[in-house]
C-alpha cells in the first residue's frame, strides 16, 4: 500500500512539475570526465556541465534533461533544434560560430599531449619538427582533431587517427597503435590516472574557452548569459569546478 501511495505521489509531482516547468534538453557526450561522465553508483550523468546546467535552469525556472550523444552529433543537433543547448566542455571556435551561437565562457580548457612515459616525444614542438612522422590519436570532431589535422597531418608531419572517445584513443596509445593523444587537459588527467605508464607533456598545445552552444538566434542565449553572469559573479561556477577539479 505504501508503495502504491509513493508511486501515486511521484506521478502527481511529476505531472504537476511538468505543468509548471518547461524542460530544456542539454546535449552532451558523457565520456569526458570531469565535465560529463556516468556516475558508477547512480548510473546518472554527472559532472561540471550537468551541475552548471542545473544551476542555470534552476535560476531560470526550467527542468533539465540530459541527452547523451556522439560528440560530432552535438552541434548539428542543437542547430536543428533537437536539443536546446550543448554543454560538453565545448570549445568556442570561429568555425562552430558559423552554425551555432555561444554564451559567455564558463571554463578554460587546454589541449595537451598524452604519451607513454618512455616516449621520444618530449614536448609539443616535437610534433611539428621537420621530418616528424607521428601517429596522433584524437577524439573525432574535437578541436584536438581539427588542430592536429590542420597543423600536422595537412603539413605532412604525421597522421591523425580519430576515435569515438578519448578512452578509445588512450587505449590505442597504451597498445602502441598511436604515438600520442591530443585531448583536453582535465579528461587527460583522468585517463592518465586510470592507465599505468602514461604521462602528460608539460608543454601545452593551446588554451581554449568552453561555452554553451545554442541554436543561432535562440531567445535562450540572452537569458542563459544573464544567469551565467550571476553564477560566475557569485562564485557558484567556480565552486562547481572546484568540486570536480582538485587544485594541484
Ligand atoms: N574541447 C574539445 C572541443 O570542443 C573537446 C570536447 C569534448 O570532447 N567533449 O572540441
Amino acid at each position: 500500500m505504501k508503495k502504491i501511495l509513493a508511486i501515486a505521489l511521484i506521478c502527481l509531482l511529476t505531472f504537476t512539475g511538468a505543468a509548471f516547468a518547461e524542460t530544456l534538453k542539454m546535449g552532451t557526450n558523457a565520456v569526458f570526465p570531469p565535465y560529463e561522465y556516468y556516475d558508477d553508483e547512480s548510473g546518472e550523468i554527472v559532472g561540471i556541465d550537468a551541475e552548471v546546467a542545473a544551476a542555470i535552469c534552476e535560476k531560470l525556472g526550467y527542468d533539465v534533461e540530459i541527452v547523451d550523444m556522439d560528440f560530432d552529433a552535438l552541434i548539428p543537433a542543437v542547430a536543428n533544434g533537437k536539443i536546446d543547448m550543448v554543454l560538453a566542455g565545448l570549445t568556442v571556435t570561429d568555425e562552430r560560430k558559423q552554425s551555432v551561437d555561444f554564451t559567455i565562457s564558463y571554463a578554460t580548457g587546454v589541449q595537451v599531449v598524452i604519451v607513454k612515459e618512455d616516449s621520444d616525444i618530449t614536448s609539443v614542438d616535437d610534433l611539428f619538427a621537420e621530418g616528424a612522422n607521428h601517429k596522433i590519436g584524437v577524439q573525432q570532431g574535437t578541436t584536438g582533431d581539427l588542430y592536429c589535422t590542420g597543423d600536422i597531418a595537412d603539413a605532412g608531419l604525421g597522421s591523425v587517427e580519430p576515435f569515438k572517445s578519448g578512452t578509445d584513443a588512450v587505449l590505442a596509445l597504451t597498445s602502441g597503435k598511436v604515438d600520442c593523444v591530443v585531448i583536453d587537459n582535465e579528461p587527460a588527467k583522468n585517463f592518465v590516472a586510470a592507465n599505468e605508464g602514461l604521462k602528460i607533456l608539460e608543454t601545452e598545445y593551446i588554451t581554449e574557452d568552453y561555452a554553451i552552444a545554442l541554436a543561432k538566434g535562440s531567445e535562450l542565449t540572452e537569458k542563459i548569459n544573464a544567469a551565467l553572469e550571476e553564477l560566475i559573479a557569485d562564485g557558484t561556477v567556480q565552486s562547481i569546478i572546484d568540486k570536480y577539479i582538485v587544485a594541484e
